[in-house]
């Protein structure tokens, strides 16, 4: 095999991960597998072993795509949305950036910054699953064989950043309950809008950019 990956010994293995992954996604794609090696890579460069258990409180990973990897990253760094541990930016791209809350990093005002590391796939990945195998024909099947093999150089760039995260965007935060003063809606996490002498929830500030319109 010549593109035998070293497989990390971090973490569970990736075969196990990638079973967890398809059970909760659905069904076994190369984007599962995509999704659980970009996750296992990026876990790694924290030098994180144990994101779902001993570290589960390190990491918060934002997701620039709501696709089948995402899936995948999700079991893979235990980051959900519901934990507020998953920010989804959506811009189209399959990148995702892991964030060590371990690592602060010198920061302006009142945002805290921390190291990250921000892993994109690489446009060229599907042209050397080609390569590899020419000969079949099923662009998922050639690419699940090809993302398994082929090393994470060839699959992924790779950069640190630094991540603002304000306190009230972390996982945990403990925010005062407010209600809108027109639809009597409660709103969390800071979200209410003061127009005047009023406190209005997101829509209500700003009906024209709901993203419904009622009937
Ligand atoms: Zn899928
Ligand atoms: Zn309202």
């Amino acid at each position: 095999m010549p593109y035998a990956t070293p497989y990390h010994h971090l973490m569970r293995s990736f075969d196990e991960l990638l079973h967890e992954a398809e059970l909760a996604h659905g069904h076994l794609c190369a984007g599962q597998i995509l999704g659980v090696r970009l996750a296992m890579l990026g876990c790694q460069r924290l030098g994180i072993e144990d994101p779902r258990g001993a570290d589960r409180k390190r990491l918060v990973t934002f997701i620039e795509i709501d696709r089948c990897a995402t899936d995948a990253i999700g079991v893979v760094t235990g980051c959900r949305l519901g934990k507020r541990a998953l920010k989804f930016r959506d811009w189209g791209k399959m990148a995702a950036t892991f964030v060590d809350l371990n690592a602060p990093l010198e920061s302006k005002g009142d945002t805290p910054a921390y190291k990250g590391i921000r892993i994109a796939a690489l446009e060229s990945s599907k042209q050397r699953a080609r390569d590899l195998y020419p000969q079949i024909e099923n662009k998922n099947q050639q690419q699940m064989l090809a993302y398994r093999e082929l090393p994470d150089v060839e699959l992924f760039s790779e950069q640190w950043v630094r991540v603002p995260i304000h306190p009230r965007e972390m996982p945990g935060y403990k925010s005062t309950r407010i209600t809108c003063e027109a639809c009597g809606e409660g709103i969390n996490y800071d979200r209410e809008l003061r127009t005047e002498d009023r406190i209005l929830c997101e829509a209500c500030a700003s009906p024209a950019t709901r993203y419904y319109q009622p009937l």
